[in-house]
């Protein structure tokens, strides 16, 4: 039996209309089954890596393994040399030195490792009516009421006065205990029901319990945090001052998992932005001997506007690159001019439950590829680095040459809200940048969510871009 035969109208709408298309029907059952598979190391990344410090720690183990050298800009690279700067343990650049010369510029794709969360006060333990509770200030762009009865886990470091420094992990392993937000029960929150939603939970309100035991001494006063305090001290040797010179942040304690019948999606913690820093990484990594010197920056602070040494508003990836030039002769602000920047972070998905918020001609969705945003801001495009048609139009032609699936997007309707990213620190160095990543629901909450077609599709597009020839 033959098709039936297309009319004239169909045809030339064929010809000429901009068509999106889910990649669950643009990928074949191998592919999709590819793009499975390679979530199963995200989802891995996502359970070791959940603050920035973790972050890379985890990718230098990578790059070590890969043969990968600190950077000394004393020495001069040959085309597959492959080096990294670590900054203070908290971001991260790494490169492969490519066959051309970096007066033709370098390739650099840009995420961020830093993500929501509770970060502890600096004077945190105090006792409340018998209970331990530690004070917090929560970190980047939160909704405060997701933050309240849910299972929380303890990272950080404490740096003691000694000048040694204590790593703190706990309620990530089974048998850990874990920490909690309390809120109200419903019997009793007829008043606080009345507050609007974004002061439901207050900054001050966001405390979380720790312990509620006595130190069985009669005299002592302030039992509970005694106690607390004399754990504290067998387990990791310290005091109470010890807290004023720590890092100490509370996360979420469930691991990354298959969402949906279909396991279509994942859920977890700080998809925001470790799904481009994971995505990245991998398709750096095949990438060893490229054409282009590639440079993959995981950069700190960008949740709280970049500032910071670690964060992309410092000078940080500048003077390296500075530094690389100078290996072979050059400026850096020449080889920066020449540079091509993917600023690799994600969107917000279009939410069929809240669709007021998106223009739907303009919303990125779920299974419909890696996310593009020419420009981000607010009002009238404010605050935003605006990717030029002619560099916008490069990444199209290397995206579709090599069969990425991929869409466009804005956050939102216009006036609607906004954001930004680390677009526009890497522009200002002279670079040309676009805004790459992918599409996520419920952005910002403790548990987000992505598809998995989406991520891969992410990975093949950090792939064409560092490793193209032209
Ligand atoms: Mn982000
Ligand atoms: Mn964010």
């Amino acid at each position: 039996m033959s098709e039936p035969k297309k009319t004239p109208g169909e045809l030339l709408a064929e010809q000429l209309c901009l068509k999106p298309e889910n990649a669950g029907i643009l990928m074949t059952e191998d592919e999709l089954k590819q793009a499975f598979d390679f979530c199963e190391g995200y989802k891995t990344f996502l359970d070791k890596a959940k603050t920035e410090r973790e972050a890379v720690e985890y990718t230098e183990k990578l790059l070590q393994q890969k043969g990968f050298q600190p950077f000394d800009p004393k020495k001069t690279y040959q085309p597959g040399d492959k080096i990294y700067l670590n900054n203070r343990g908290k971001a991260l650049i790494f490169a492969a030195i490519g066959k051309r010369p970096l007066s033709e510029g370098v390739r650099i794709v840009a995420s961020h490792i830093d993500s929501p969360r509770m970060d502890l006060k600096q004077r945190p333990l105090y006792e409340e009516a018998q209970l331990a509770m530690l004070k917090t200030h929560y970190y980047g762009g939160v909704r405060k009421y997701q933050w309240v009865t849910i299972p929380l886990a303890l990272h950080g470091v404490i740096v003691k006065k000694d000048g040694t420094t204590v790593k703190v992990s706990i309620g990530e392993s089974e048998d850990d205990p874990i920490f909690c937000i309390n809120d109200l029960l419903p019997h009793l929150s007829k008043e606080q029901n009345k507050r609007p939603l974004h002061e439901g939970i207050k900054g001050e309100e966001l405390n979380v319990l720790v312990g509620s035991l006595p130190f069985k001494d009669d005299k002592a006063s302030e039992k509970v945090k005694l106690r607390i305090l004399q754990i504290l001290f067998e387990k990791y040797g310290i005091v109470e001052a010890d807290f004023l010179s720590a890092e100490l942040t509370l996360v979420p304690a469930f691991k990354a998992r298959d969402l949906g019948f279909d396991r279509s999606m994942i859920g977890a913690y700080g998809h925001d932005d470790r799904v481009c820093a994971y995505t990245s990484i991998m398709a750096c990594l095949e990438h060893l001997q490229p054409e282009y010197t590639w440079v993959n920056i995981l950069a700190d602070k960008e949740e709280t506007g970049s500032d910071g040494n670690t964060g992309l508003n410092s000078r940080f990836l500048e003077h390296f690159i500075q530094d690389l030039a100078g290996t072979q002769g050059l400026e850096g602000r020449h080889v920066l001019e020449k540079s091509q920047c993917l600023s690799a972070d994600v969107n917000a998905a279009f939410d069929p439950t809240f669709p007021d918020v998106h223009e739907k001609k303009n919303a990125c969705y779920l299974n419909y590829g890696a996310v593009m945003s020419k420009y981000t801001g607010a009002g009238g495009k404010g605050g935003t680095n605006d990717a030029s048609a002619e560099f916008v139009g490069r990444i199209r032609r290397i995206f579709d040459e090599a069969g990425v699936i991929w869409q466009t997007a804005e956050l939102g309707k216009v006036d609607a809200g906004g954001g930004g990213t680390v677009a526009k620190f890497i522009s200002r160095l002279g670079a040309d940048v676009v805004d790459i990543g992918v599409p996520v629901l419920s952005m910002h909450a403790p548990f987000e969510v992505v598809a998995k077609t989406d991520v891969y599709q992410a990975y093949k597009a950090f792939g064409a871009f560092v490793s193209h020839k032209g």
